[in-house]
């Protein structure tokens, strides 16, 4: 199967140093070398989805469930070769349900941060001006463990993990891992 590969992401809080566009910007990034290596075609990108749990921090932008749902059926009946790589994990059940050939970036990490040390060393890595270097500090938070969850509940600043652990170096081998398993899951046909 020749895919055309769609980044699909957010437009949401991720603390005081990351922009609101990182998963998409991490999704696009991964998209292009996944295209480039298998020689395939990149189609576009989703760059709102659902992101109702961070709705309590301003700025945050989110479809509902359907409209997200009919963003990606009109894409597939658009480019029906399309395959959707997403790193922002409100949207992981959703792309689970429709069935479309697709990857969750945020399996690939147990767990995966939300502008902690893995989201923030890719964007050191792909985007540096964009990271707010003055803002990195250590942040209180708690991992969510239930459905349904709201991110003020577990940290009050939207960070969730540690990105004064962060750094560049890292950031290229994350993202190198994210395009591997990517690569894997396409070639192995555990797509879905
Ligand atoms: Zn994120």
């Amino acid at each position: 199967m020749d895919y055309v590969f769609f980044s699909v992401g957010s437009f949401e809080q991720h603390g005081p140093h990351l922009p609101y566009e990182t998963d998409s910007l991490i999704a696009d990034a991964v998209a292009k070398k996944v295209a480039k290596k298998i020689k395939a075609k990149v189609g576009g990108s989703i760059d709102v989805g659902v992101s109702t749990e961070h709705m309590d921090f301003p700025g945050t932008k989110t479809l509902s469930v359907g409209e997200f749902k009919k963003k990606i059926t009109k894409t597939l009946d658009e480019t029906p070769s399309a395959f959707f790589v997403n790193a922002h994990g409100g949207n992981n059940r959703v792309l689970d349900e429709l069935r479309v050939p697709h990857v969750n970036l945020t399996r690939f990490f147990k767990p995966y941060d939300h502008a902690g040390e893995i989201e923030t060393s890719i964007m050191l890595y792909i985007n540096p001006r964009l990271v707010k270097k003055e803002g990195i500090r250590k942040h209180k938070f708690s991992w969510p463990d239930k459905p349904g969850w709201r991110m003020k509940d577990y940290s009050e600043s939207g960070v969730l993990g540690d990105p004064t652990k962060a750094d560049e170096k890292k950031g290229r081998e994350y993202l190198q891992i994210l395009v591997d398993k990517t690569i894997d899951t396409i070639r192995d046909g555990s797509i879905l």
